[in-house]
């Protein structure tokens, strides 16, 4: 299997490092992107609703926008679902900043719901809880922000349930999950949400350099997402306030951004989605040799629901550290030292100096917290040879004094 991927790629490709994640560039790639750099559209051409199209036909949803970053997918869902100013967002505190910072954008105010200690997604059981105090103190959420951790899906069924109970929305954020599936279903048909936001960024599982998409099932959301995507412009009729004045006529009709991809990474991203389900498939392989080969050491290695198939994008060992004679630290310094670029997600949201100013503190949610300070993330990505995958772990054996 590792063979199909150095007939393109060789794995030492930038230096010696073994990294945590990375992508995966092949002549096709490079050549759908130089086709483009030859043609007349850089942006706003053909490569965007092709890309979008091919994200579509994988995930099942009706409408896709592709724009510059998940950063930039997650602020203008937001928007398009309306929170605003004395609104609340809720979402996990294992999770990249910006799946919380999208609702600072838009004015409203940001609170967590605690982790499940197995899968490290947020807890549908802590959210139910959090809504029924929130229902009593007038303060229910507009919109909860469920992360597909690692790849692996939230429990949707159970969040979606309690969005119709307590009249929130949804926005999956995908960024770790696409080529995933929840109940038999590719994450980001948008059955238990809104809308979902997927990252293209190089260390996740396609990547467009930059960039990511937003996907719904609503014609309303999809023309709202759209509009924000491009400074609120139409050149639509139907969308318009008045007649056209003229062929050249446009018309601003919300207060939009520039968030557009450019037709170059669109060809790279629709280049990469051909190869989306091999590098899912070759995740799940490295995923496995892992597990059988750390399954002795004193790691919780990572529990896998039946209800989802995880995309893999991290592969998370826990530290039984009352088990082993070494930090935490000390463990992660030393693969660092050996050039095994191992990385930790994540430092808990409400722990970052921004949050605290606004007045969370540590304590706030206790399962994410002690999960921080045990959990390393270790190299995982197609590119990933049998013998470096050993490497890292002679290197994890050493590093814990085994
Ligand atoms: C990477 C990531 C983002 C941000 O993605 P960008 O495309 O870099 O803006 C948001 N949320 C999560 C969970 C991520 O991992």
């Amino acid at each position: 299997m590792t063979q199909a991927y150095h007939t393109y790629g060789d794995s030492h490709y930038f230096d010696n490092m073994i990294r945590y994640g990375q992508q995966h560039i092949t002549q096709a790639d490079i050549d759908a992107v130089v086709d483009v750099m030859k043609s007349v559209n850089l942006t706003q051409g053909p490569a965007i609703p092709r890309f979008e199209q091919a994200v579509l036909e994988h995930c099942g949803a009706c409408h896709a926008i592709a724009v510059n970053s998940a950063t930039s997918a997650l602020h203008i869902a937001c928007l398009a679902l309306g929170l605003g100013p004395g609104d609340w967002l809720w979402t996990t505190p294992n999770t990249f900043v910006a799946s919380a910072n999208c609702a600072l954008y838009c004015g409203a105010r940001v609170d967590f719901v605690d982790i499940n200690p197995r899968t490290y997604n947020l807890c549908s059981e802590a959210l139910e809880r959090k809504l029924l105090l929130a229902e009593k103190e007038g303060r229910l959420p507009k919109i909860v922000v469920p992360v597909h951790f690692s790849g692996q899906p939230c429990d949707m069924r159970a969040i979606h349930a309690l969005a119709q109970r307590f009249g929130f929305k949804i926005i999956e954020d995908a960024s770790h999950a696409i080529g995933g599936r929840y109940l038999n279903e590719p994450i980001g048909n948008c059955r238990y949400s809104n809308i979902t936001v997927f990252s293209f960024h190089p260390v996740k599982i396609i990547t467009t350099a930059e960039g990511g998409m937003a996907v719904t099932n609503s014609d309303e959301l999809a023309i709202q997402l759209g509009l924000l995507r491009s400074h609120g412009i139409t050149r639509d009729p139907a969308l318009m306030t008045r007649l056209m004045d003229g062929s050249w006529y446009y018309q601003q009709v919300a207060l939009g951004f520039n968030y557009r991809m450019t037709d170059i990474q669109a060809a790279l991203g629709a280049s990469q989605m051909t190869r989306l389900e091999h590098y899912v498939v070759r995740r799940h392989e490295i995923a496995q040799r892992y597990d059988r080969l750390l399954a002795e050491l004193p790691l919780t290695l990572p529990w896998q629901h039946p209800d989802g198939y995880s995309a893999f994008h991290l592969y998370v060992i826990r530290l039984q550290l009352d088990k082993i004679n070494r930090t935490h630290l000390q463990v992660f310094e030393a693969l660092r030292a050996r050039d095994i670029l191992v990385n930790l997600h994540y430092i808990p949201v409400h722990t970052q100096p921004y949050y605290q100013q606004m007045g969370f503190k540590a304590g706030d949610f206790p399962k994410a917290e002690r999960y921080y300070t045990e959990t390393i993330s270790i190299p995982m990505h197609p590119m990933l040879t049998d013998e470096q995958q050993n490497e890292v772990i002679a290197a994890i054996k050493e590093a814990m004094g085994l």
